[in-house]
């Protein structure tokens, strides 16, 4: 049976655009019950400026409180040297490091040029121990709030510089703004997969925004793509993408993939349940629409046209 690896990052970047103050009890809570629903792997948090993204700042905490969850790899973004140190430091085993493929963007997150940002990876891999678990998000990778649509040729120059540094890192591609479509996704995972065959894994971050994230997943699905980022009850946007709300809906995922046939690990039966929570989190924007769909009675519904 074909399988895929969903990777849950509503406790990351659902949380993160959320105003009010989530407590970092209800967030172990959520944790706790995300991985008994199946998802093992967890993007529990971000090593970021709590100035910079308040909701974050207990990060260090959740990941002490969840290093005893049995079966849970939590993984920890982070967009600098410092940061990723930081986090390894404190015990993290599976890092994001997030660098944007657009100047523009990524000045706004980090203060950097792109390749200053790749220099601060290629630091960050030669101070940390070699068994800890590397990804690379390459945020603005299909398009970017300030300068449009990225050039593929961009994305691949970017990892021309990158992917020497780390061959074995999972590389991901991250649509920040939700405005990628099926033919985009196609061909951007085509163009880097014949260009960088010793990447082993790819991945996609989608978000829903203008609801093609669902289109995007079983596009990049059918490029070979197996792991997918996704949020439960669709939490998402992101406080430096203006306009780019919701990430795709972990429930939505699965329940997409339960019906092709291939194997999540995820019991959608136990996700539901805390997705209505999630997306009932004050301040939060949910989105997605299985959530609904399987708590609304629909059985009884017959349709009329
Ligand atoms: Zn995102």
């Amino acid at each position: 049976m074909p399988s895929v690896e969903i990777v849950e990052v509503g406790p990351r970047d659902g949380y993160q655009g959320i105003g009010p103050f989530i407590p970092t009890e209800t967030k172990i809570e959520f944790l706790r019950r995300l991985v008994d629903a199946g998802l093992k792997r967890i993007e529990i948090g971000s090593f970021v400026s709590p100035k910079a993204l308040p909701q974050m700042r207990d990060t260090p905490e959740i990941l002490a409180a969840v290093a005893a969850v049995p079966g849970l790899k939590a993984q920890i973004l982070v967009p600098s040297e410092k940061w990723g140190r930081q986090a390894v430091e404190a015990g993290a085993k599976a890092l994001v490091f997030v660098l944007s493929v657009s100047e523009a963007h990524n000045r706004n997150n980090v203060r950097r040029h792109p390749l200053e940002s790749a220099a601060e990876y290629g630091r960050l891999l030669e101070a940390i121990p070699s068994d800890v678990f590397i990804r690379l998000d390459l945020a603005t990778s299909f398009d970017c709030p300030f300068e449009g649509r990225i050039p593929e040729e961009k994305v691949i120059a970017l990892l021309e510089v990158l992917v020497p540094l780390r061959p074995d890192a999972e590389v991901c591609l991250c649509d920040t703004t939700g405005r990628a479509d099926p033919s985009h996704v196609q061909s951007l995972f085509a163009a880097c997969m014949e260009r960088f065959p010793e990447v082993r894994t790819w991945a996609l971050h989608p978000h829903d925004t203008y609801g093609l994230g669902l289109a995007n997943v079983h596009t990049a699905y059918r490029e070979g793509v197996r792991v997918f980022d996704a949020a439960f009850g669709g939490l998402g946007g992101c406080p430096f993408a203006p306009g780019a709300t919701g990430n795709v809906a972990t429930e939505d995922v699965v329940w997409m993939f339960d019906r092709m046939g291939v194997a999540t690990g995820i019991d959608i039966a136990k996700l539901v349940p805390v997705a209505v929570d999630g997306a009932a989190i004050p301040g939060g924007t949910p989105g997605g629409r299985v959530r609904a769909a399987l708590t609304s009675g629909q059985n009884a519904c017959v349709a009329v046209t």
